[in-house]
């Protein structure tokens, strides 16, 4: 899987604790990094699609990433 595109995000130059936060001031720090990131979005579905259970990504919390694919399941089996 291309994974070249990480090194476009724009926390490629942060340190990679920042995204594995222990608590919400973490994770909403993490968010703010992710803001207006150009891969955004694929980072999102690269996230979803590993079902990488923690940190942030695409600019999402862990329980973000769970609503999304609890909501995709939903919509699959409809
Ligand atoms: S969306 Fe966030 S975690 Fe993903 S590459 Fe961009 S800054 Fe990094």
């Amino acid at each position: 899987m291309d994974t070249n595109w990480m090194a476009r995000g724009n926390c490629a130059t942060q340190h990679p604790d920042t995204f594995f936060p222990s608590d919400g001031v973490g994770v909403e720090a993490a968010k703010r990094v992710c803001e207006g990131c150009p891969v955004q979005e694929r980072c999102l579905e690269y996230a979803l699609r590993n079902r990488i259970d923690h940190g942030v990504w695409g600019g999402c919390s862990e329980r973000q990433r769970r609503r999304i694919l609890r909501a995709r399941r939903l919509e699959a089996a409809a």
